[in-house]
């Protein structure tokens, strides 16, 4: 019977020790909701799991002021989505991203799954990392030679290599994640469609985000690619055609743009063609909501 080592570090110097001494034979484990399936099938098999919940450092949610913009945000690796999708700063500033959180999963899930376990497991299909994608966050990467976290700002684009994959290395961990809050102008919203309304695994996402004086959008997509993507192409298609005459026909330009930035499969949960067609659909939904019903409010 399987019966690995369990480790209860306290502070993220001790975690990454017992990394860094195990050497590839240890796993760092927060939730547990991706990695206990693995371990039950057997997928992995680590001799020890250090369990990262008794690490206060990695928790807390942080605006520091600018006094030039809104701040910088920093959450630590450790929130739960539930937490994520119910705190007042995120929903405030980053409203995307509470609402790419409340769509995980199940209420129970929610209570578990970490917004760092997200990011480090890399499914093209993770919310919370979508959104984060589209608002350029950084990750703050700590290990025993380094627990300043000089790998301090790696930009989440390029953190992921493949399905499951990133560049942390055995003996790292994820301390934060951060991010400049958008200004308070800009817009955002996440959408996700998946085979049902709880208990889904995206099968198209689109995390947008319109900030009207800088005259941009952020789009990044998931279940599209073998990682999140941000779509660059339609971003700069739009800020170079917005706002012309004609708005609905740039959005839509924008909309068939994006779906050059995926590389769709087919698999159990929808085929490559219907995943293209809903990223044009999504993302015109998106930006019409966020460019033109702003446009009308303002
Ligand atoms: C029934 C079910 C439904 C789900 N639905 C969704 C969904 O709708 N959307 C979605 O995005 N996800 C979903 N998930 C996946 C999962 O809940 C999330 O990815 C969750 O955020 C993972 O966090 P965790 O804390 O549970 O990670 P864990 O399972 O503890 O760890 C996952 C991986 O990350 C590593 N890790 C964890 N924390 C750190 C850290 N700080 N530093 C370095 N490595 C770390 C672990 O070693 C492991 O490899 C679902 C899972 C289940 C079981």
């Amino acid at each position: 019977m399987y019966e690995p080592a369990w480790k209860f570090p306290t502070t993220a110097l001790e975690a990454a020790e017992i990394l860094r001494e195990a050497a590839g034979r240890a796993t760092p484990i927060a939730g547990g909701t991706d990695l206990t399936a693995r371990l039950r099938s057997g997928d992995e098999r680590p001799e020890v799991l250090v369990d990262l919940a008794g690490i206060e450092e990695f928790g807390g949610v942080d605006l520091t002021p600018d006094p030039d913009a809104v701040g910088q945000m920093t959450m630590g690796a450790l929130n739960t989505h539930g937490a994520l999708a119910r705190d007042d700063l995120v929903r405030q500033h980053v409203p995307l991203l509470a609402e790419a959180c409340a769509t995980v999963g199940s209420p129970q899930i929610r209570s578990r799954g970490t917004v760092g376990g997200n990011v480090a497991n890399a499914s093209p299909a993770a919310d919370a990392a979508v959104a984060l994608l589209a608002l350029d966050a950084a990750v703050r990467v700590v290990s025993a030679d380094d627990c300043e976290g000089d790998r301090a700002g790696l930009p989440l684009e390029g953190f992921f290599t493949g399905p499951g994959e990133t560049v942390l290395r055995d003996d790292e961990l994820i301390a934060d994640i951060s991010f400049d809050c958008p200004a308070e102008s800009a817009r955002s919203l996440y959408l996700k469609a998946g085979q049902r309304k709880a208990l889904a695994i995206a099968i198209v996402s689109v995390a947008a985000l319109y900030e009207p004086e800088a005259g941009l959008v952020r789009i990044a997509l998931g279940s599209v690619a073998p990682t999140a993507v941000r779509a660059r192409d339609a971003e700069n298609l739009f800020e170079s055609e917005w706002p012309a005459g004609d708005c609905e026909a740039v959005i839509d330009a924008v909309a068939a743009r994006a779906v050059g930035s995926a590389s769709c499969i087919d698999d159990v949960r929808a085929s490559g063609r219907y995943r293209r067609i809903l990223i044009e659909t999504l993302t015109r939904s998106a930006l019409r909501r966020l460019c033109l019903d702003l446009e009308e409010d303002g």
